[in-house]
C-alpha cells in the first residue's frame, strides 16, 4: 500500500505507477485511503466500526451499528461502471503524465478497451476535472495575464483584432518559494474593467496579491479585495522575459504550442480544448516534482461526485 494518501512520485514513471497502481487490490486502497484518509466513517450514523461485505466483486463497507452499506466506488465516476479500477487509474495516468493531449482512439490502444468505453472513460475524466477547476479559488501571490485564442476567418483580421479571437484571462496562483500551485484560464467578453472585476469576484481571494502587467482592466482585481502589483513592461523589457510572470508565461506559451496548426478551429473547438489546457497547466506548468502528485491526486480526488449518491 502506498505512504500517505496517493503519494505519487516526481514525475511518476510508468514503472513506479505500476509498482503503486498495477492490480486491482492497489487500486483499491489508493481510492479507499483517498476517500477515507483516516478509516471508513458510515456516512449515515458516523461510526467507525463496520466490516467488509463482498458482492460478487464489489467491495462493500457495512456499518455495524446501523448496517448501512456503502460500496468503494459510490459516489465517485467509477460507479456502476464495468470498468476496472485499474483500466480507470491507467486512464488517469495517461491523461495526465503526457503533455500532448491523448486521443480517445491512443486511449483505446494504451488500456486495452473499445473505443467507445475509451471516448467514455476520457470524456468523464476531462469532465470531472474541468468541474474541479470550476471551483478553483486563487490567494496567495497571482500572476495574471491577457491572452488572446482562437483561429481567424479565411481572409480576417490576424492578431488581437480578429474577430475569431477569443480574449482569455490567464492566471497561476504560486506559493511562497515561487512554484506554481493552481492554473485557471477564463474566456472573457472582453478586456474591459468591469469584466475583470467580475472575473476576479469568481475566481479570486480577497487575499490575493495579483502581478500583472500595466494593461489598465487589471486594476479592477480590487473590486474583489485584492491586492494589484503591476509591474512596468516597457518597451526594452518584455514581460515574457521577466521573472514575476515566468509562470504565467509558461502557461499561455504551452497553450499556444497546442493550438499551433490549429488556426481554422472555430471559437467552440478551442472552448472545448480549454479542459485538456487545464489539464497541462498542471502538468507542463509544474515542475518535475509536482507533475505527478498534483495531477493525478487532483484527477483522482475529481472523480469523486459533488453530490454522492450511497448504495
Ligand atoms: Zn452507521
Amino acid at each position: 500500500m502506498t505512504p500517505n494518501q496517493l503519494q505519487f512520485q516526481p514525475g511518476l514513471s510508468l514503472s513506479s505507477f505500476l509498482h503503486d497502481y498495477g492490480t486491482e487490490a492497489l487500486c483499491e486502497a489508493a481510492l479507499e485511503k483517498s476517500r477515507w484518509p483516516k478509516g471508513y466513517i458510515c456516512p449515515a450514523c458516523e461510526s467507525r466500526s463496520h466490516c467488509i461485505v463482498w458482492h460478487g466483486r464489489v467491495k462493500t463497507f457495512q456499518c455495524n451499528r446501523c448496517h448501512t452499506q456503502v460500496t468503494l466506488t459510490a459516489g465517485t465516476i467509477f460507479h456502476a461502471t464495468k470498468l476496472s479500477l485499474v483500466k480507470w487509474f491507467q486512464a488517469m495516468y495517461f491523461m495526465t503524465q503526457t503533455k500532448n493531449n491523448v486521443s480517445a482512439l491512443e486511449l483505446k490502444r494504451l488500456i486495452g478497451v473499445c473505443y467507445r468505453t475509451a471516448w467514455r472513460v476520457k470524456h468523464k475524466l476531462a469532465q470531472v476535472m474541468s468541474e474541479r477547476e470550476e471551483t478553483t479559488i486563487l490567494s496567495g501571490r497571482v500572476e495574471v495575464d491577457d491572452a488572446y485564442l482562437g483561429g481567424q476567418h479565411p481572409g480576417g483580421k490576424a492578431g488581437r483584432g480578429s474577430e475569431n479571437k477569443v480574449p482569455f484571462v490567464a492566471a497561476v496562483e504560486t506559493n511562497d518559494q515561487g512554484h506554481p500551485m493552481r492554473a485557471v484560464f477564463t474566456p472573457v467578453k472582453s478586456f474591459s474593467s468591469a469584466e475583470i472585476a467580475a472575473w476576479a469576484l469568481n475566481w479570486l481571494a480577497p487575499t490575493a496579491t495579483v502581478v500583472s502587467d500595466g494593461l489598465a482592466c487589471f486594476r479592477a482585481v480590487t473590486a474583489a479585495g485584492c491586492a494589484h502589483a503591476p509591474q512596468i513592461v516597457g518597451t526594452k523589457r518584455k514581460s515574457t522575459d521577466m521573472d514575476c510572470f515566468a509562470w504565467v508565461n509558461t502557461l499561455l506559451s504551452n497553450i499556444k504550442t497546442a493550438i499551433v496548426g490549429m488556426e481554422k478551429l472555430s471559437v467552440l473547438v478551442v472552448l472545448l480544448l480549454v479542459v485538456r489546457f487545464l489539464t497541462w497547466s498542471r502538468l507542463t506548468g509544474s515542475p518535475a516534482y509536482l507533475r505527478g502528485q498534483f495531477a493525478l491526486k487532483n484527477s483522482l480526488a475529481a472523480t469523486r461526485l459533488s453530490n454522492p449518491c450511497h448504495r
